[in-house]
C-alpha cells in the first residue's frame, strides 16, 4: 500500500511536470502564432512605406527641378493612401529642400545633414547601399519617436554615360507609435511583454526599436522580420515572464488526488477482497480439517485437489502417494495392490471393476473395511464443475457397538433362558413339595399314623412313632421349600441390585473399614458353607484400614467366596489380605477348575458364564462378578482374575488403604 502511494506521488509529480511543460509549449506556440500575424502586418507596413518613398523618389528623379508646390501635390497624393506619414521630405545633396505638409515641416528646409552626425551617418549608409533604408527611432524635439524611410536618388548622367549622378534623398517619416498601433503591437502589449530589436550589419549589439528590453533575458519567443536592407527581431514573453506553473495546477492536483484516491480505494478494496478471500479459504480449510469425516475433492479429471487430515488417516496405507494431483483410480489401484481393502480379499478383480464403475460415475454410497482396522461409510458426490467430492465417515465404533449390542442381545436371550431355568427349578421344587403336602393323606407317614390309630387296642408307642415320622416328613418338605424360596429371593435381589448398578446409581457409602472386621464377618458367614464341602478354609490378613463401602466390600468378598465354594470340589479356599504398592489386595484363591484364558474377561460381563448350558451342574445367573467388578470400581478399586485351568483361580479385589488417601490429600493440599 505504501509502495503504491509512493508510486502515485512520483507519477503525480511527473504528470505535473509534463502538464507544466506542455502548458508552456502551448503558450509559446500561441505567442509565436500571434507574432507571425503581427510580422505579416509589420512587413506589409514597412513594404508599403518603402513603396511610398520609392514613388516619391521616382517622381523626384523625373523632376529634379520641381518646385515646392509640385512636390506638395505628389506628396499629398501619396499621403492620401497613407495618412500616418507625417513628413515627406526631399533633400538635395545633404540639405533638405522640400517638405510636406509644408506648414508643419517648413522649419526643416535648409537643414544640413552634415551638421548632425546621426543624420549624416544615416545618409551615408543610404547612399552607400544605393537603395531605401528604414531607420529609427529618432527622438524628435516634440518628444515623439520617429521612423524614417529614406532612399537615395541618382539621376542618369547628364552626359549620357553609364555612371549615375547623385541628386539627394527622398524620405518619408512616421511616428513609431503609429507604426506600432497599426501593426498590432499596442494590442499585443496588453497581454505580452515584447521588444523589437534591429539587427545591424556590423554584428554590434542589436538596438532596441521599441518595447521592453528586459524581455531579452527571459527566454522569449522570437521571430525575424525581414525587409529590404534590414531585419528586425521581435521577442515576446507573457507579461512579467513565463509562469512557473500551469494555471490548471490546482485543478490538475485535485484531479490527481481524486485519481489517487480512486486508485487507493480500488487497491484497498482489492486487498480487502483478497484478504477476505484468504480468510474464507483458511476458514474453509480449517473447517474441512476439523471435520470428523474424511473429505477429499477431485477435479473433472479425477485428480486430487484438496483433502483433510482425517482423509489421510483413513488412507494411511497409501500415504506415500497421497498428494494433490494423484487420481482416485490410482489410489484405488495402489490400495488394492497393497491389500488395503478387506472386502476385496479373494475377489480383487470383480471388486475393482465395481469400484471403478462407481468412481467413473462419481456416484456411490457404501461401507468399506480398511486393513488398518477402520470401517468407513464412503460416499462419492458429483460437483457442479464436473469434479467429485469423497466423504469417508468412520463407522468403526458404530459397527463395533452394533456387534456388541448384538452380542449383548444374544447374552440377554441366553440370560432369559438361564433365568427361566433358575426360576423354574426352585419353583418346581416349591410346587412339587406343596403338592406333596396337599396330598398328605397319601403319604406313607400319614398312612402309617392312620393305620396305627385304627388298631385296637391302639398302640400308643407305634402312634407316637408314626406321628414323629409324619412331622419329620413335613419338616423336610417345608425345609426344602424354604431353601428354594430363599434361593429365589436371592436371585431376585441380585437382579435388582444389578439393574440399580447398571442405571449408574449404586448406593456407595465410602467410610474407613477395618480390614479385620471385614474379613472376620465374611469368614463367619462363609466358613460353614465351605467346610460343609470338606474344603480347607485358610484366612490370613494384615491389619489396616481401607477407604470403602464396608457393606459392599463384604458383598463382593461373599460373592467371590461363594463362587469359589460353588466351583471347587476339593482342596482349599483361601482368603488373604496383603498391602501392595499403595493398594490393599483382598485375594480369594481356590483349587477349583480354573478359568480358560478366553473366558477370563467375558465372565465380568453381565449374564456371562463359562458354562451357560441348561444342563450345567452349577446354579447361578452370571451377574455376581459383573456386580462385584462394578462395585469395586465405584469404590475407586478394581476386581482382577488370574487362573490356571485345572489348578484353580485367584480373584483379587483391589482397594485403597486409608493412609494413602490421607497422604494424597495432604499432597494435593
Ligand atoms: P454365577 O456364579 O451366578 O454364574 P458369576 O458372575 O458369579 O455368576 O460368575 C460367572 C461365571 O464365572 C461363573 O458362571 C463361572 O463359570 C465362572 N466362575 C466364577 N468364579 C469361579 C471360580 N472360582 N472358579 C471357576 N469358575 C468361576
Amino acid at each position: 500500500m505504501i509502495i503504491v502511494m509512493v508510486l502515485l506521488l512520483l507519477g503525480g509529480r511527473h504528470f505535473e511536470k509534463l502538464s507544466n511543460h506542455s502548458y508552456l509549449q502551448d503558450l509559446r506556440l500561441s505567442e509565436t502564432l500571434e507574432l507571425i500575424e503581427i510580422r505579416e502586418k509589420l512587413e506589409l507596413y514597412i513594404f508599403g512605406h518603402f513603396l511610398q518613398v520609392e514613388k516619391l523618389a521616382s517622381f523626384i528623379k523625373s523632376n529634379p527641378d520641381m518646385t515646392q508646390e509640385e512636390f506638395a501635390v505628389v506628396a499629398a497624393r501619396l499621403q492620401e493612401s497613407m495618412p500616418d506619414i507625417i513628413n515627406f521630405e526631399a533633400a538635395q545633396g545633404l540639405t533638405v529642400s522640400h517638405v510636406y505638409p509644408y506648414a508643419e515641416n517648413k522649419h526643416l528646409i535648409g537643414l544640413n545633414f552634415a551638421e548632425y552626425p546621426t543624420l549624416l551617418e544615416y545618409a551615408d549608409r543610404v547612399s552607400a547601399k544605393k537603395s531605401a533604408l528604414l531607420t529609427g527611432p529618432v527622438k524628435a524635439p516634440s518628444g515623439e519617436y520617429l521612423m524614417f524611410f529614406k532612399t537615395p536618388i541618382f539621376l542618369p548622367s547628364s552626359d549620357g554615360g553609364a555612371t549615375e549622378e547623385f541628386w539627394g534623398f527622398a524620405t518619408v517619416v512616421v511616428r513609431l507609435d503609429d507604426m506600432l498601433g497599426q501593426t498590432g503591437f499596442r494590442e499585443l502589449a496588453e497581454t505580452v511583454d515584447y521588444v523589437i530589436l534591429s539587427e545591424n550589419d556590423d554584428l554590434s549589439e542589436p538596438q532596441v526599436v521599441a518595447g521592453n528590453p528586459g524581455v531579452q533575458g527571459r527566454d522569449p519567443v522570437s521571430l525575424d522580420v525581414d525587409f529590404p536592407n534590414g531585419a528586425w527581431e521581435v521577442q515576446t514573453t507573457p507579461k512579467g515572464g513565463w509562469p512557473e506553473t500551469a494555471p490548471t495546477l490546482v485543478r490538475d492536483r485535485l484531479i490527481l488526488l481524486m485519481i489517487s484516491l480512486v486508485c487507493l480505494s480500488i487497491l484497498g478494496y482489492i486487498l480487502y477482497i483478497s484478504r477476505a478471500n484468504r480468510l474464507a479459504r483458511a476458514r474453509l480449510a480449517g473447517a474441512i480439517n476439523a471435520m470428523d469425516d474424511g473429505f477429499a475433492q477431485f477435479d473433472s479429471e479425477q485428480r486430487l485437489v484438496k483433502y483433510n487430515k482425517r482423509y489421510a488417516s483413513f488412507l494411511s496405507g497409501v500415504s506415500d502417494i497421497l498428494r494433490p494431483g494423484v487420481t482416485l483410480t490410482e489410489l484405488l489401484e495402489e490400495g488394492l495392490k497393497r491389500g488395503n481393502f478387506v472386502d476385496a480379499f479373494g475377489q480383487e478383480e470383480a471388486w475393482y471393476k465395481e469400484r471403478k464403475k462407481e468412481i467413473d460415475s462419481a456416484q456411490a454410497k457404501r461401507e468399506m473395511r480398511f486393513s488398518n482396522g477402520l470401517t468407513v461409510h464412503a460416499a462419492i458426490h458429483k460437483t457442479s464443475d464436473g469434479g467429485s467430492v469423497v466423504i469417508l465417515s468412520d463407522v468403526t465404533q458404530l459397527k463395533n457397538a452394533l456387534e456388541r449390542s448384538q452380542a449383548a442381545s444374544e447374552a440377554k436371550s441366553q440370560f432369559i433362558s438361564v433365568l427361566s431355568h433358575e426360576l423354574r427349578t426352585p419353583l418346581t421344587v416349591v410346587l412339587g413339595l406343596a403338592k406333596l403336602t396337599h396330598e398328605i393323606e397319601r403319604q406313607p407317614a400319614y398312612v402309617a399314623l392312620e393305620t396305627a390309630l385304627h388298631k385296637d387296642p391302639v398302640d400308643v408307642e407305634e402312634c407316637r412313632k408314626a406321628l414323629r415320622g409324619l412331622a419329620d416328613q413335613i419338616k423336610s418338605v417345608t425345609g426344602k421349600q424354604t431353601n428354594s424360596a430363599s434361593y429365589l429371593l436371592e436371585l431376585i435381589n441380585e437382579m435388582l441390585d444389578f439393574s440399580k448398578i447398571e442405571s449408574g446409581n449404586p448406593d456407595i457409602d465410602m467410610t474407613e473399614c477395618e480390614i479385620g472386621d471385614l474379613v472376620t464377618t465374611v469368614e463367619q458367614q462363609m466358613r460353614r458353607l465351605i467346610e460343609d464341602k470338606h474344603l480347607a478354609f485358610v484366612v490370613e490378613y494384615e491389619d489396616g484400614k481401607v477407604l470403602a463401602d464396608c457393606k459392599r466390600t463384604r458383598q463382593i468378598l461373599t460373592n467371590l467366596l461363594g463362587n469359589a465354594a460353588k466351583f471347587t470340589e476339593r482342596g482349599f479356599i483361601a482368603l488373604t489380605v496383603t498391602h501392595k504398592e499403595g493398594e490393599v489386595h483382598f485375594n480369594v484363591e481356590d483349587s477349583g477348575p480354573g478359568i480358560e484364558e478366553a473366558d477370563r474377561q467375558r465372565i465380568f460381563e453381565p449374564f456371562e458364564q463359562v458354562d451357560s448350558s441348561l444342563t450345567r451342574s452349577k446354579t447361578g445367573t452370571g451377574l455376581g462378578l459383573a456386580i462385584s467388578r462394578k462395585l469395586a470400581r465405584a469404590q475407586s478399586g478394581d476386581l482382577l482374575v488370574e487362573s490356571t485351568p485345572g489348578k484353580g483361580s485367584l480373584f483379587t479385589l483391589v482397594l485403597k488403604p486409608v493412609e494413602i488417601r490421607e497422604e494424597q490429600a495432604s499432597l494435593s493440599a
